[in-house]
């Protein structure tokens, strides 16, 4: 079968490798594989574990072409939560399975999906609804992020948010902040494409760093700083920047995979008693909230898509991507 190979970093190639051994799992024909910030990292060569040689992709949708299990029948239409995890350890069996030390994710002891074929054990794969696109099934994985990030108290009904970095899952994040209640919701972004699609997709205070005192703007929305704030963006400066938003006894969640180490003044968290927590993937329950959200369209992600594109051309969109090139989310559709 064909796939998209990084044989090393910055060099993506589609080229045939074996198909899937499958043993007692579900073999799926991929038909929407997103492209997210952590396949640039990889593709970088500084992702912390996903490594050349290694096939790209990890937020994906496909066909069932056969099943040992019984859940699932040639034909079904099913997105796939990329982590395999122990079930075993302490960290699983505290519930939180997304935190597993031997958990294995595409390009990390599982393939990854831009792939014609993928083989995923019954229990990882979700049923989509009858009439969501693969599309709309590839983007359940991103969603779930945002989900788990908003999720376990973090952003409660009637919170202030303010989410640092508009790209996907940025958008994303404020769209579940106000599915989850959010009063006050503002995002900020350099990139005017982020930006104008920001303020399509409703969101109420859209901001440009660069050309407006975001605290100022902040202080003026809040009185007294944000509940949460949410750095999705891995610039050097949002966490200064979320400090300075965030109210006393307010919290700052991060979400991004850092390039390197930053250096900060931590003062402004003590003074305010901020609390920083990270947030990483999601859990199955995570996983499966999203997917509702997409199957019942209570968040119609299709506006988040900006183009599909056949494996051919992951290269080219990946060096376009890495550019700076204007979009939300780019999938590759393998059978192309
Ligand atoms: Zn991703
Ligand atoms: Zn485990």
């Amino acid at each position: 079968m064909r796939a998209a190979v990084l044989q090393e970093p910055r060099q993506v190639v589609v080229v045939d490798v074996p198909d899937p051994v499958v043993d007692g799992e579900v073999l799926l024909r991929m038909r929407a594989v997103g492209l997210c910030g952590s396949d640039l990292h990889t593709w970088r060569g500084h992702h912390p574990f996903r490594k050349p040689p290694v096939v790209l992709g990890h937020e994906g949708a496909g066909e069932v072409v056969s099943s040992a299990d019984p859940a699932f029948s040639a034909g079904d239409r099913v997105a796939v939560l990329p982590a395999l995890s122990c079930w075993e350890c302490r960290r699983c069996e505290a519930g939180h399975p997304h935190l597993c030390a031997d958990k294995r994710v595409p390009g990390g002891g599982w393939p990854g999906m831009l792939s014609e074929y993928f083989a995923a054990p019954a229990r990882v794969l979700v049923p989509l609804g009858d009439g969501i696109g693969y599309d709309e099934g590839a983007l359940i994985e991103p969603l779930a992020v945002a989900w788990h990030c908003t999720g376990g108290g973090s952003v409660s009904a009637g919170d202030s948010v303010a989410v640092l970095g508009g790209g996907p899952i940025g958008s994303l994040l404020a769209a579940v902040s106000q599915i989850r209640g959010a009063a006050t919701v503002l995002v900020s972004d350099v990139k005017a494409y982020n930006r104008d699609f920001l303020g399509r997709q409703g969101v109420p205070h859209v901001v440009d760093p660069s050309a407006d005192n975001l605290p100022a703007v902040g202080a003026d929305l809040t009185g007294d700083g944000f509940d949460v704030v949410v750095v999705a963006s891995g610039h050097p400066s949002c966490l200064a920047e979320a400090l300075a938003l965030a109210r006393p006894r307010g919290r700052v969640v991060l979400l991004p995979m850092f390039a390197d180490a930053l250096s900060v003044d931590l003062n402004p968290a003590v003074l305010k008693e901020i609390t920083i927590q990270g947030s990483t993937i999601y859990t199955p329950a995570d996983f499966r909230s999203a997917a509702r959200l997409v199957n019942d369209r209570l968040l119609d992600v299709r506006p988040y898509i900006t183009d599909v594109v056949p494996l051919d051309r992951t290269p080219e969109v990946l060096t376009a991507i890495d550019a700076g090139a204007d979009h939300l989310k780019i999938q590759i559709d393998p059978t192309r």
